[in-house]
């Protein structure tokens, strides 16, 4: 693991780009497809993995991995990688160690478009995977192991959901069966929770979320610990332990040691195959937010936490959930994982059901109707009118979404006000 130099904020502001003497004092965007090279002999260094350097930006650009620098340190990884999605950042994790005839086990509390991804898309590639409750016990974990699991999955706060995983639960039987845990550290940031103290082997980011913080570029993130020990388990990775004769023949973890197989094999395959890289122009967008991340995510909690705790107390909502607020299922794990704030994000029932909710979701004025979350404004979801309208009200139970569940993701505004345009939205009901 790096070694932490300075506080997070410093990391936030300042580490990645460190320019020289004379060089531009805000990160370059290298807008270049491509890198030019004196001889053919140069360039045949770099497709040999025998040199380091640029040669197509499908693969990889400067700006991209001075921002994936800054993101290793902010994590206490070795290596990392931004993608152009959150979306590809899981993929890629999950298909960097299992191919088809594998299966991953997975907490069930996930964000749904992951859920998705996992649940039909990858398991159309032959991989299987088996989704557990975050809340089950060490033997119900243990169960859902096969010899052909080649890895764990869960989210540190869970999008909608709100649960806490206990991360040091699922990394100790992960690494009972020889298998890393990946954790999705999305809505809890570095800033708030650093997987990898807690046993947590990759993580993944939807830097579209707090990391960015302005709702401006979409794109993820991969972080390696460098901590798992593929060479110990050779015969389960083999992608990683053995030859690539698509890339001349390198065995990454040889090469590159436990330190960069991970995230080099993922460039050098999965993102020559698959083309999922982030723009320069976003990477930049994305350096930005990080710089006020760690000023942010404060007030982000800190509005989170003011907020849950006035809809505690209003009799015209009927239940709140936030993992800073006492009595919440996941209040104790949060006190573990997350001490300094989870995120600003809370979801409540509006009393009255569905028709209520939406009628609440139709007089907001400080906070904007969006599917998004995470976002320096506040915005607002009622997920049974908008994202699942689909189902009637017997299957949004069965989905674990309430009709009456409003998800509000606080951004950065006053409290106050926050919670007065609540007030007035819930007195128009
Ligand atoms: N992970 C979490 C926790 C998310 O909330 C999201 C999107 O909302 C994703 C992953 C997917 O990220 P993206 O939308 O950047 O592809």
């Amino acid at each position: 693991m790096a070694e932490k130099k300075h506080g997070l904020g410093t990391t936030c502001v300042q580490s990645g780009y460190r320019p020289k003497n004379g060089e531009p004092r805000e990160i370059p965007i290298y807008q270049s497809t491509t890198f030019k090279y004196d001889t053919s002999e140069d360039m045949g260094k770099l497709f040999d993995l025998e040199a380091s350097g640029y040669f197509y930006t499908r693969l990889q650009n400067p700006t991209n991995d001075l921002v994936a620098a800054k993101l290793c340190e902010l994590e206490g990884g070795t290596a990392a990688m931004l993608t152009s999605s959150g979306q590809a950042a899981s993929f890629f994790s999950v298909f960097n160690v299992a191919s088809c005839g594998d299966h991953v086990v997975s907490s069930s509390t996930i964000y749904g478009g992951t859920y998705n991804l996992f649940a039909v898309t990858i398991k159309r590639m032959g991989i299987d995977f088996t989704f557990v409750s975050p809340d089950c016990t060490e033997e119900e974990l243990n169960a859902a192991f096969r010899p052909n699991t080649k890895a764990v999955f869960g989210e540190t706060i869970a999008n909608p959901a709100l649960s806490v995983l206990d991360i040091e639960k699922f990394a100790k039987c992960a690494h009972a069966h020889g298998v890393p845990l990946i954790i999705d550290n999305t809505f809890a940031t570095p800033v708030n929770c650093r997987p990898f103290e807690w046993g947590a082997d990759i993580v993944v980011h939807s830097t579209t979320k707090y990391l960015d913080g302005h709702g401006s570029a979409v794109g993820g993130a991969i972080i390696d610990s460098g901590k798992f020990d593929w060479n110990a388990h050779a015969d389960k990775f083999p992608g990683l332990t053995t030859p690539d004769e698509s890339y001349h023949g390198v065995t990454y973890t040889e090469r590159f040691g436990l330190a960069g197989a991970f995230i080099t094999k993922a460039t050098a395959q999965l993102m020559r195959d698959f083309g999922s890289i982030q723009s320069p122009q976003n990477a930049y967008y994305l350096n930005l937010g990080i710089e006020s991340l760690h000023v942010r995510m404060k007030r982000h909690c800190e509005n989170g936490q003011a907020v849950a705790e006035w809809l505690a107390k209003d009799p015209r909502v009927s239940w709140v959930r936030f993992p800073g607020l006492p009595g919440d299922p996941y209040y104790e794990l949060a006190k573990k994982y997350l001490p300094n704030g989870s995120c600003g994000v809370v979801s409540f029932g509006v009393k009255g059901g569905r028709k209520a909710a939406e009628k609440f979701m139709a007089n907001l004025k400080v906070a904007a109707i969006e599917t998004h979350v995470a976002d320096a404004r506040t915005c607002c979801l009622h997920p049974a009118s908008a994202t699942h309208r689909q189902m009637n009200d017997d299957e949004l139970r069965a989905a674990g979404v309430s009709p009456d569940l409003v998800r509000f993701s606080c951004g950065l505004e006053d409290a106050a006000d926050l919670i007065a345009d609540i007030d007035q939205a819930l007195a128009a009901v």
